[in-house]
């Protein structure tokens, strides 16, 4: 069966020292037998929480990286930058990237292509609009998001990757999905990935949900039958919602 898998997604937030003293607090409570944990943080704290975590069963994520492997792209970071710093996940096309950013589809998927060249496990971001949403347009929205992504990738692959369905309305609003309707789109995504890569890979490939997940809520979603865990922002930036979040997916 998979293994549920939390991550947390820090955006834009905190120093070296904070991210250290948040890795101090959490050490050895945030680890559950069967659920794998991910922190997603800035680059500037990459290195140090990977040290800071070793021999802890927390993994951590970048939150971007370019598809190339160097060159003149002022501002960026490749593969193997991260790759050296022992991250193990990176989080692909988040809505603030595609929205903020201009992340396209086309990006997404070469940026999916780099994580896997460098060892790296992509967390795959897709997710409707509110305006998709009311037109009725959700799985459609999701079904060219996944298939773009996931575009040229051998079945080996597409079975190691994450997908977290975030509807861009509940990041961040406090106004989540409900478990049933997060657990017909993430159900709607496995289908996809079965007409794609087959029965195998759609039962292997691990999808999240992600949209104001709160340590409240999250045992509701894990009752789901596809819901695989959660990509939580707000609430994975507090040493004791984050232990929380991880208890409340075993
Ligand atoms: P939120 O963010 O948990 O604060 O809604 C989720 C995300 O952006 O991944």
């Amino acid at each position: 069966m998979r293994t549920p898998i939390i991550a947390g997604n820090w955006k834009m937030f905190k120093t070296v020292k904070e991210a250290l003293a948040f890795a101090d607090a959490v050490k050895g409570k945030a680890e559950v037998n069967g659920v794998d944990t991910v922190i997603c943080a800035p680059f500037t704290q990459l290195a140090s929480l990977v040290e800071a975590l070793k021999g802890t069963s927390i993994k951590v994520g970048a939150q971007n990286l370019h598809w190339e492997e160097n060159g003149a792209y002022t501002g960026e970071i490749s593969g193997p930058m991260l790759q050296e710093t022992g991250v193990e996940y990176v989080i692909i096309g988040h809505s603030e990237r595609r929205a903020y950013f201009a992340e396209t589809d086309e990006t997404v998927n070469k940026k999916v292509h780099a994580a896997f060249r460098y060892g790296l496990t992509p967390i795959i971001c897709v997710g409707e609009k509110l305006e998709e949403r009311e037109a009725d347009r959700t799985k459609e929205v999701c079904k060219l998001q996944t298939e773009a992504a996931l575009q040229g990738l051998t079945a080996e692959q597409a079975a190691k990757a994450v997908i977290a369905y975030e509807p861009i309305w509940a990041i961040g609003t406090g106004k989540s999905s409900t478990s049933a309707d997060a657990n017909d789109v993430i159900s709607y995504i496995r289908e996809l990935v079965k007409e794609l890569y087959g029965e195998e890979v759609a039962k292997a490939i691990r999808i999240q949900y992600g949209g104001s997940v709160k340590p409240n809520n999250i045992t509701e979603y894990m009752q789901m039958s596809d819901i695989d865990g959660a990509l939580v922002g707000g609430a994975s930036l507090e040493p004791d919602s984050f232990i929380q979040l991880v208890e409340g997916a075993r």
